[in-house]
């Protein structure tokens, strides 16, 4: 049905008010019975906006965010976060998850790393990566030259799928918009996608790890490089080599200083 051109231009001016506080993606909710009746009850869209109308000046029109950043990404943050709220929009949150895991580190952050879910410990704190491959994240990090605080990690999706299975397709799909904000919000310089199932979910491609590390990816306008997820290199520590080759590749990219020996 087309849209009533002032509907369409409150609607306009809405959105962009959305965006300009870091929202950029609008889920659609099922609506309550008497939500509905009351919407059945209400005026016409466009006797709605003649009656609401949503006054726009010329200054007051958002600039790219780059420019002027109304919102800091800290805020950004606590906006998505509170939109997340005590989510219920897929299938883990009755599947025995503790608490929802939304990501932790600086919200300036250059550099963000991406996993795959929480596991146990994750799920116990509400923190990623806390676990044994967290310990080895925190010390590629700090092979990186930086601290685990100057970066931000996150995963793909926010809840422990049981028995920490790999997460479904559907499960991705519903939790990662909340992902896209973060990326938003925070605009690193970098993206790391830490194993497999991050890698394949954001760049929407199906190869094996061997041909997807080792070189650069544009994600939306961010860069976005690949690396083995720690827990695989617990399990087969042969590839921590190639993993400090993606990381140097990461850190000439941000200007870091690259140490002359190999860390352990
Ligand atoms: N593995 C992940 O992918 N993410 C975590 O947060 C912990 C382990």
């Amino acid at each position: 049905m087309p849209l009533d051109p002032a509907l369409r231009r409150a609607l306009t001016d809405r959105v962009r008010y959305y965006n300009d506080l870091g929202i950029y993606d609008f889920y659609r909710r099922p609506v309550a019975p008497e939500i509905s009746a009351s919407v059945a009850r209400a005026p016409s869209p466009a006797a709605f906006v003649e009656q609401h109308p949503v006054v726009v000046r010329e200054e007051s029109l958002p600039k790219p965010k780059s420019q002027s950043p109304i919102v800091d990404h800290a805020t950004a943050l606590r906006l998505i976060r509170e939109d997340l709220g005590d989510c219920t929009r897929c299938r883990l949150h009755q599947q025995g998850r503790k608490q929802i895991v939304f990501g932790v580190g600086d919200p300036n952050a250059d550099l963000m790393f991406i996993g795959e879910a929480p596991g146990a410990d994750e799920d116990e704190q509400g923190e990623p990566f806390v676990g044994r491959s967290g310990q080895l994240l925190t010390n590629m990090i700090k092979a990186m030259g930086l601290r685990r605080e100057d970066v931000y990690i996150a995963n793909i999706i926010k809840c422990r799928p049981p028995a920490n299975r790999t997460p479904e397709r559907d499960e991705c799909d519903t939790c990662s918009p909340f992902l896209m904000r973060q990326i938003e919000a925070i605009r690193p310089k970098a993206l790391v996608a830490l194993g497999a199932v991050a890698a394949k979910s954001l760049l929407a491609i199906n190869a094996p790890m061997s041909e997807l590390r080792g070189r650069w990816y544009d994600f939306r306008g961010t860069k976005l490089a690949v690396t083995y997820h720690p827990a695989f290199l617990l399990r087969d520590p042969r590839q921590k080599k190639e993993t400090w080759k993606d990381l140097q590749m990461v850190m000439k990219e941000m200007g870091l200083p690259l140490p002359e020996k190999t860390p352990e």
